[in-house]
């Protein structure tokens, strides 16, 4: 799959946005600015001009609407909602060099509010997704109490449950529990034709 390491990048904050919100971890994990400001900083966004209280409603709406994407039901449905999020956020492509690093491109207008940018940037990485074909790629925790989302980047893509310690635990004792298991059938094949022998 050819994607960028810029198109990565904003796979991973999309990822960490959309599972900031109480429908897919249980708890609301931006519930006022200066958590979304803790976001912005973490996620070393860059241009994020002081926030309002408007932008805050705006992540949460915005979160919705990237949801609907992953859970889109074809890569038509997922196309048009990809195209209606990058143009309402007035996405303007152009190359940049800031703060050191290597050329690269930046979606969002100069200027853009915060939803208007994270729209423009993780709308885009999402059309890369869906131009490569992978739109399976976009996936929900399989875990029954987990709805968090994530992009398998995986090579077989293979992937089955988020990052989250929890989910992660998961899949590392049902592996564990599927090797025992396999090696008490290992065993009991070898020890069969001696017990069927046995008096
Ligand atoms: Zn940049
Ligand atoms: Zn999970």
């Amino acid at each position: 799959m050819l994607i960028t390491h810029d198109t990565e990048c904003a796979l991973g904050m999309l990822v960490d946005l959309l599972n900031t919100s109480a429908e897919a971890c249980g708890q609301e994990e931006l519930p006022d600015l200066a958590a979304l400001r803790d976001f912005v900083v973490r996620r070393e966004l860059s241009e994020v001009g002081p926030l309002e209280p408007g932008d805050l409603a705006a992540v949460h709406a915005l979160r919705d609407r990237f949801r609907a994407v992953f859970a889109a039901p074809s890569t038509r449905a997922a196309a048009e909602l990809v195209n209606t999020l990058v143009a309402k956020a007035g996405t303007t492509p152009r190359l940049t060099d800031h703060d050191g690093h290597d050329w690269h491109m930046h979606y969002f207008a100069p200027g853009a509010a915060l939803a208007d940018h994270l729209a423009a940037e993780a709308g885009m990485a999402l059309a890369f997704i869906l131009v490569a074909g992978e739109r399976e790629r976009l996936r929900r925790c399989e875990a029954p109490d987990c709805a968090r989302v994530f992009v398998d980047l995986s090579r077989n893509r293979s992937r089955r449950y988020c990052d989250s310690r929890t989910c992660g635990n998961r899949l590392h004792v049902a592996a564990y529990r599927a090797r025992q298991r396999s090696a008490a059938d290992t065993q009991d094949a070898a020890l069969a034709p001696q017990g069927a022998g046995a008096r």
